[in-house]
């Protein structure tokens, strides 16, 4: 887990609201708030999985499902689930 300073949204950095120069109560004055993350290495895999359901549309935009084997999941980097065939 990582942790990263990031730009108050709510003030937009200044550390107050706008309307009333008040403290900004999400980062109590500071201008930030801390945020948590975990970078992405690769996809994790998940035990005992066999098939995988693939949901999306086909061109003429009806809604089409495929079951697909969990090793072609894996071996497939992404899909595209607007253009299934
Ligand atoms: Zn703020």
């Amino acid at each position: 887990m990582k942790k990263i300073k990031v730009t108050c949204l709510r003030c937009n950095g200044t550390g107050l609201e706008c309307r009333r120069n008040e403290v900004c109560p999400t980062c109590e004055g500071k201008g930030y708030v801390n945020f948590s993350y975990i970078p992405f290495e690769k996809r994790k895999k998940l035990r005992g999985v066999k098939k995988v359901i693939v949901r999306g549309v086909n061109l003429a935009g009806g809604v089409i499902e495929k079951e697909i084997s969990y090793e072609q999941f894996l071996k497939t980097k992404s899909f595209n689930l607007y253009n299934l065939k």
